[in-house]
């Protein structure tokens, strides 16, 4: 084990004004969910984002699952959802006993490609058998290719659940990730750009929906004094604590994004010459926050696979990680339909095979930075001078 420091993924990073927030919020004893800090927050995201109305909720999870039942998401129904992401963005739909369908990435954005959702909408629509809503995942900091994908789902009457989780702050057209579906959803998890150890929140133009949703998320008590339920309801709310740490994250966000895009620059300036390597693309439709720099290793031009790279760097205390593990190639999600870019070609299995996050918080240094740029390349070239690995 290197006795050198551990360098994270993406940890948090705190800014000067949450510690100042939370006091505010011990100050006036609103410890309890709900408070004027959860108000505040969801006016000043409704704002950042450039939409209507916000819900604070307590995960990314929980408000993909208010937006799936404000879809009518029921059990029969099928929901399409990007196979590139999390699992997060596809258990809510087992929630409402529904089933997914999975739908490859592009390998411009590395989010949902067009052409796989316009054969599956197509197909199902010739089976008179229209998903009730297709969730689109922007992943790594980038958006997904919102135009064609939203047109799509316009022309087949089909609702948009926006899963924002990784995206908070990219732009795409002008307009920020996030407000493109019906509904989008947030993340505030500890590993997100910003965190309030954990929340979420639900976004939308469609104010009622939000208040429905808002309705559901603290179990759907009726305007009575006696606690009369007509309709299920969860516990989803966020707690005025950790909005008022969601506040104070907010207002270095745009800090936040620049670091990571400083970070992501430094990695490819240092390492976008060596063979094999190339990174995750931006494409010119907007801004990726780059929230985690990806890399891939391409098989043609070096036997450095992925996993040995992951390995090198977690011998030198580095975190770094593989793709996400697409859906459509878990147990979990074996039984459901999958439509590749190409009938003969995955993106998603590619860039899983061949992916590697980078460590990436906005508190990593350029030291730290140059540790890991260093094992990278030392990796690299000791496999192309066929150095056997201890
Ligand atoms: C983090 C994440 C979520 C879930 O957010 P939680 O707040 O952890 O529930 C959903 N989708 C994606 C793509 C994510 O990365």
């Amino acid at each position: 084990m290197s006795a050198k420091q551990r360098i994270f993924l993406s940890p948090p990073h705190m800014g000067e004004d949450e510690r100042e927030l939370v006091a505010d919020a011990f100050a006036s004893n609103w410890i309890a969910p709900l408070g004027e800090h959860v108000d505040a927050f969801e006016r000043e995201i409704a704002q950042y984002v450039g939409v209507k109305a916000a819900l604070a909720v307590s995960s990314g999870t929980a408000a993909i699952h208010l937006g799936l039942r404000l879809a009518d998401v029921a059990p029969g129904d099928t929901v399409f959802c990007s196979s590139l992401t999390f699992v997060a963005s596809a258990n809510p739909i087992l929630y409402q006993g529904a089933t997914p369908v999975f739908i490859d990435s592009e390998a411009g954005s590395w989010n949902m490609s067009p052409l796989a959702l316009e054969r599956a909408l197509r197909e199902a629509a010739a089976a008179d058998k229209l998903p009730k809503a297709v969730v689109i995942v922007n992943l790594y900091g980038q958006s997904a290719d919102m135009g064609p994908l939203m047109a799509l789902c316009e022309q087949y009457g089909v609702r948009v659940v926006e899963d924002a989780a990784e995206s908070l702050g990219a732009v795409y057209k002008g307009r920020m990730s996030g407000a493109f579906g019906h509904v989008g959803t947030f993340s505030f998890n500890g590993n997100k750009i910003m965190t309030t150890s954990g929340g979420g929140m639900l976004v939308s133009d469609d104010v009622e929906a939000i208040e429905k949703a808002r309705f559901w998320s603290t179990q759907a008590k009726e305007p009575a004094k006696h606690y009369q339920h007509e309709e299920m309801g969860y516990n989803y709310r966020l707690s005025n604590v950790l909005a008022a740490i969601g506040r104070g994250q907010l207002h270095v966000l745009e800090e936040r994004i620049e670091a990571r895009r400083g970070i992501f620059n430094r990695y490819e300036q240092a390492l976008g010459q060596l063979p094999g390597i190339s990174f995750m693309p931006e494409p010119t439709t907007g801004r990726s926050t780059r929230w985690l720099t990806v890399m891939t290793l391409n098989p043609a031009d070096t036997t450095l696979s992925a996993a040995q790279l992951i390995d090198e760097l977690g011998k030198e205390n580095i975190e770094a990680r593989p793709v996400w593990k697409p859906m459509h190639l878990q147990p979990l999600f074996a039984q459901c339909q999958y439509y590749p870019h190409q009938p003969d070609e995955s993106i998603s299995d590619r860039l899983f095979a061949q992916g590697v996050c980078l460590p990436s918080g906005s508190s990593l240094t350029a030291e730290q930075q140059e540790r890991v740029i260093g094992v990278i390349t030392s990796s690299l070239l000791n496999q192309e001078q066929g150095v056997r690995h201890v």
